[in-house]
């Protein structure tokens, strides 16, 4: 595959992402890798419960006492969510958008009259300056109802414009747009293009340096709102040069700038009413003072504001759970066959357990990852990456559950149901709108790695050297010497622990041989992962599927300790939520355990071999005697720069009359 847009000079940029070799099929995994590197965070500036598991060591004074929302902001948040909530339940037409495609543009009226646009943004710039829970559980309740509402309101403000500005802007810059977006302005996050996807190493979009500012070039894909938005953040390289470090940059860009040409709408499996665009950027002029955070920090500010704002996908994938639960359990006891209704089948009650325990377990994970981030008493930069994996994954799990519960009524439309009678129960939609959380935002196969690195982040700042193949031998040397006295001191800690004492945890009731379970588990996670650090070294981060499996374990401890704190917590008001907890962790040990043998007892090594003979073509023939799809265009389209020859297909949502 070969693209054809223009790409600026090779160079070394100052993180790692100032210049992209003449050609993006010769980025190399090196160059991928150091510029997924050099955009992580290095510091760990406040305790992370998710990281100390990872090293063994279950620091529960970390998660419990259980976090508590501010009581002031939290009645506030309440008299909105009560309006949302009636809003959403008798004005938004979740059919008729599936059927028009389309959010209707008195649904961008009524949410913008409620303040809706304005959830994350801060009172004193016209927002309602809701917490993340509180935001969190706005998103839940508007996505129940449609989810593509729900992805507008959440790309608006947890990647659109007023994150980035909130955590980098500068105070001319939060005054200047933030109250426009808080009053209902749309806007939205530029990253992907046709040939960046999860690498930004390959990043083409270009902002040149002008007089007074940049000149920005470049094809923008899948941008969710695009079509509709008024403020962009848009992800372009600044090319190094004398004196300027360049790099990828984040800017600040009017919608409606001479240049942008919103080229197409897309369409997808689900999220039909999604405003998801292909923009165009010709010879865009971008005013210096747009520049968020300073040149070259573009990625930094990317993956620093998904930290929190990887809490509003897991926070609708938390609402499908529900949503799942409820029709699983109404339709489970209504329907008879073979003389009992069915949720009386073992079959059907393993699947009903499965979708409580789950739903128990996700919200608790979200909600408490919400609560650390308000209170901004822990890092939760881990958590919130697991919680974004582990609920993506899970809701897609529970939904699928759900389909085959409702048999061939799972497989039916709400609209077909209803021409026949029956509750129009969009259960197949929920399968196809959950199915992209899988893939935006860090796909699995990313947070994996993501997470994986963050895990064995103390590793590798002892050890770094020893296994990164292109350290020389002093290097190494000296790696070894500190890596040494590092082990020396930490493996023993690994050996014994508290989950080791039959009376461990008592405080927790029931639930104390789950923790004492936890505790083991983690310090066998982290000598399973020092296990794999010293037979694979530096091929240690090609192990991928190895490492998913370290990470799969981590969330599911994660999951199980945040429950046994939180139904603890609440056991006098909520007693049932003991029952739920236990419930789940027996669960999730099951998952945890058959992870933990897979480390070991896989067929990753022939899968991957095998693969190489797959990709090369040596078992086509066991392709033969279907009819592959038709078409002889390029996998990935490539562009050149220049004036649009398409037709402006932006929607232009009228102001409220
Ligand atoms: C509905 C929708 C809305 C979106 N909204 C936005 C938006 O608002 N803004 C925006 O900028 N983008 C948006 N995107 C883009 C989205 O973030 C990307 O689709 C996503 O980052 C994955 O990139 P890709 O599709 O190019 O897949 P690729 O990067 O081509 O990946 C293909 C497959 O390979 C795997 N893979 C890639 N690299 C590795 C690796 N190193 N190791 C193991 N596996 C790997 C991936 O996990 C995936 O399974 C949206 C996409 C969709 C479909």
């Amino acid at each position: 595959m070969t693209t054809t847009q223009n790409r600026p000079p090779a160079a070394g940029g100052a993180d790692g992402a100032g210049a992209l070799p003449t050609e993006a099929g010769t980025v190399s995994y090196q160059e991928s890798r150091q510029v997924a590197e050099a955009s992580r965070e290095a510091d760990w500036a406040k305790p992370s419960f998710g990281k100390e598991l990872f090293l063994g060591r279950l620091r529960l004074d970390l998660i419990d006492p259980w976090p508590e929302p501010d009581p002031v902001r939290h009645a506030k948040a309440e008299e909105f969510i009560k309006k949302l909530g009636a809003y959403v339940r008798t004005e938004i037409d979740g059919d008729r958008i599936e059927a028009e495609n389309r959010i209707p543009d008195e649904v961008f009226h009524g949410l913008a009259r409620l303040g809706a646009f304005g959830m994350k943004i801060d009172e004193k710039y016209g927002g309602l300056g809701l917490t993340n829970l509180d935001y969190g559980r706005a998103l839940m309740l508007v996505g129940s109802v449609n989810p593509a509402v729900g992805a507008l309101l959440s790309a608006h403000q947890s990647i659109g414009v007023p994150q980035p500005l909130k955590l980098f802007g500068t105070e001319e810059q939060k005054k200047r747009y933030l109250p426009r977006l808080a009053a209902g302005e749309v806007s939205a996050f530029l990253l992907t293009e046709p040939d960046v996807g999860s690498d930004p190493a390959r990043l083409g979009t270009i902002a040149e340096p002008v007089e007074g500012g940049y000149k920005l070039n470049g094809v923008k894909l899948w941008a969710t709102n695009g079509t509709v938005a008024t403020l962009l953040v848009v992800m372009a390289r600044v090319p190094a040069s004398d004196g300027r470090r360049g790099g990828i940059t984040a800017f600040v860009v009017e919608g409606d700038s001479p240049g942008i040409t919103i080229e197409r709408r897309n369409q997808f499996v689900g999220l039909r009413g999604l405003e998801n665009s292909v923009t165009r950027f010709h010879d865009v002029f971008v005013p210096a003072d747009q520049v968020i955070g300073g040149e070259g920090r573009g990625l930094k500010i990317a993956l620093t504001t998904l930290n929190t704002g990887r809490l509003s996908l897991p926070a609708m994938c938390v609402g499908a759970g529900k949503w799942c639960l409820n029709v699983a359990r109404e339709w489970s006891a209504a329907r008879v066959q073979w003389g009992r209704p069915i949720g009386e089948h073992e079959a059907i009650a393993t699947k009903l357990s499965f979708m409580a325990a789950t739903t128990y377990g996700m919200e608790t994970m979200l909600d408490l990852c919400c609560m650390l981030a308000d209170d901004d008493r822990n890092d939760i930069r881990i958590e919130a990456a697991l919680v974004k994996l582990y609920a993506s994954e899970m809701s897609w799990k529970i939904a699928d559950e759900l389909v085959q519960i409702r048999g061939g009524r799972g497989y039916e439309t709400a609209a077909s149901l209803a021409a026949r009678g029956e509750r129009p129960v969009p259960t197949e939609q929920i399968l196809r709108d959950l199915r992209i959380n899988r893939i935006f935002e860090g796909s699995t196969e990313i947070m994996h790695l993501l997470i994986a690195r963050e895990a064995v982040d103390a590793h590798l700042s002892v050890a770094g050297d020893i296994i990164d193949p292109a350290a020389g031998l002093s290097r190494k040397a000296k790696a070894g010497a500190k890596a040494s006295a590092f082990y020396a001191r930490w493996l023993p800690t690994l050996a014994v622990g508290k989950g080791q004492s039959p009376s461990a945890f008592g405080e927790y009731g029931r639930l104390a041989h789950h923790l004492r379970y936890v505790e083991r588990a983690s310090r066998k996670l982290a000598r399973s992962t020092f296990y794999g650090m010293s037979r694979w070294q530096g091929k240690m981060e090609r192990k991928e599927a190895f490492l998913g499996r370290i990470v799969d374990i981590g969330a599911e401890l994660f999951a199980m300790a945040a429950v046994c704190v939180r139904a603890n917590a609440e056991k006098r008001i909520r007693p049932e939520g003991m029952e739920l907890a236990d419930l789940f962790c027996r669960q999730a040990r099951v998952r945890a355990e058959a992870l933990f043998t897979a480390l070991w007892e896989n067929t990753d090594s022939v899968d991957t071999k095998a693969a190489k003979r797959i990709l090369e073509g040596r078992y086509a023939w066991l392709e033969e005697g279907v009819i592959p799809p038709a078409g002889d265009q390029p996998w990935v389209s490539g562009w050149q720069p220049g004036p649009s020859t398409a037709e402006d297909v932006r929607r232009r949502v009228p102001p409220a009359v």
